[in-house]
């Protein structure tokens, strides 16, 4: 059969693949951008809780976790948050900023989607939806790909079919296979952006399914300040959705309840109120079930004033630091990232593409470049995509 001949062919119509296809297609490439979903930008439509967040103005290099954490800065300072918002306006998508710099649509993540297709129908990128591929030939210096009825060939093909996060929506390990057909190393993938589980010993906590409060969470040298939630299964909210992705299977992760707070603070808790009881003053800073639950665990029962000094220094000490340790994760199925994927060390941080097969490149979530939670995914995906559009 003959071959639909292209100038490159982009596996994945993600937020990264569009573009990629876009930005190759207006610079008068003849591009084909194919995948196995019906629609394109699954994953955009369902971000943010429906508005994307699509970027984030504090989007340095030095909040994206990576093997080589060097390797995400060329792209990134090429093609920046202002970049992204001037399109967005150029769209006429009201955007607005909800908190530590997240941009999120004031409408729906249907816009985003809709202003990616047309900017890849401004440059002419064929879309074949619908597509499962599932492998490609490489001879003289062109790929070769076959799906459904077609053949199609190209110099140049971009791998942007994400990570494995969130299967029911059509992500796969694809990426990941492909890239080792073609001799790329792969960073072991993990669940990212993910609720951590508790074993039964912390039961405790899972009765207090739903409440959430302001805490720093940490793991190793990992910090961040934000909301925790407690759920059925353990923790989630941004604080620990955050430190899921530094945490590692046997650590701990530590739990500040009242970050801010003056050390001594339960100390003058009992001078000024000697009558009021631990769980009482933990209620005036804490939402009331939790408050119960700390001070039920801390096993401090009565007045203050009959509480030693040293014991309330104990207590202080124990809620600024208060160990949980995670079994596991709620896995790939509620990730909303992968962490690790295809390794830096094979590609070219000004191209994306693959050192040692000209004509390949890798971006998006495939790579082993993994954002904080807050919209540093999206800018990587736009970043790397718009470095490997100029490219092809
Ligand atoms: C619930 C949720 C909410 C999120 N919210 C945000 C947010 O608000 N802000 C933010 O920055 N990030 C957010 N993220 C992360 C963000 O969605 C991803 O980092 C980003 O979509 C990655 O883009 P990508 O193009 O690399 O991959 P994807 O968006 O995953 O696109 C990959 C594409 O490849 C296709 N594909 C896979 N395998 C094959 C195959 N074998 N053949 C053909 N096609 C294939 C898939 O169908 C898909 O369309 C969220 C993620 C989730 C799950």
């Amino acid at each position: 059969m003959t071959a639909e001949n292209y100038d490159a062919i982009v596996l994945g119509a993600g937020g990264a693949g569009m573009m990629c296809a876009a930005v190759a297609g207006q610079r008068g490439r003849r591009i084909l951008l194919v995948d196995h979903a019906d629609s394109p930008g699954k994953k955009i439509l369902i971000s943010g809780g429906g508005r994307c967040n699509f970027t984030n103005l504090h989007a340095a290099p030095d909040r994206f976790l990576s093997a080589n954490p060097h390797f995400a800065v060329s792209a990134l300072a090429r093609y920046t948050p202002a970049d992204f918002i001037g399109l967005v306006e150029r769209y006429d998508i009201a955007w607005h900023e909800k908190t530590l710099g997240q941009l999120f649509c004031d409408g729906s993540a249907r816009q985003i989607v809709a202003m990616l297709r047309e900017e890849c129908e401004r440059g002419g990128v064929e879309i074949a939806l619908g597509q499962s591929v599932r492998d490609i030939d490489h001879a003289d210096g062109r790929f070769r790909i076959a799906f459904g009825a077609r053949t199609v060939e190209a110099p140049a093909v971009v791998i942007a079919t994400g990570g494995p996060s969130i299967p029911k929506l059509g992500a796969t390990g694809f990426a990941y296979d492909l890239a080792r057909r073609f001799g790329l190393k792969i960073v072991e993938p993990r669940p990212a952006l993910v609720p951590l589980t508790l074993s039964r010993e912390e039961a405790l906590f899972h009765a207090l399914s739903g409440v959430s409060t302001e805490v720093v969470a940490s793991a190793g040298k990992a910090a961040f300040r934000e909301a925790a939630l407690f759920t059925h299964r353990g923790l989630s909210g941004p604080a620990i959705l955050q430190i899921s992705s530094y945490w590692r299977p046997g650590e701990p992760v530590d739990v500040d309840f009242l970050p801010g707070a003056k050390p001594g603070w339960l100390r003058e808790a009992k001078r000024a109120t000697p009558r009021a009881a631990l769980k009482t003053v933990l209620a005036r800073h804490l939402p009331d079930r939790l408050a119960e639950a700390l001070a039920e665990r801390l096993a401090l029962a009565g007045e203050l004033a009959n509480l030693p000094d040293r014991r309330l220094e104990d207590a202080e000490r124990q809620l600024s630091r208060w160990r949980f340790a995670p079994n596991g994760t709620e896995g790939f199925a509620k990730a909303e990232v992968t962490v690790g994927g295809i390794a830096t060390a094979g590609l070219s941080s000004k191209t994306m593409a693959a050192v040692k097969v000209p004509g390949l490149h890798a971006i998006g979530e495939a790579v082993d470049v993994t954002g904080w939670l807050g919209g540093y995914n999206f800018q990587w995906a736009w970043a790397s995509g718009v470095a490997a559009g100029q490219a092809v």
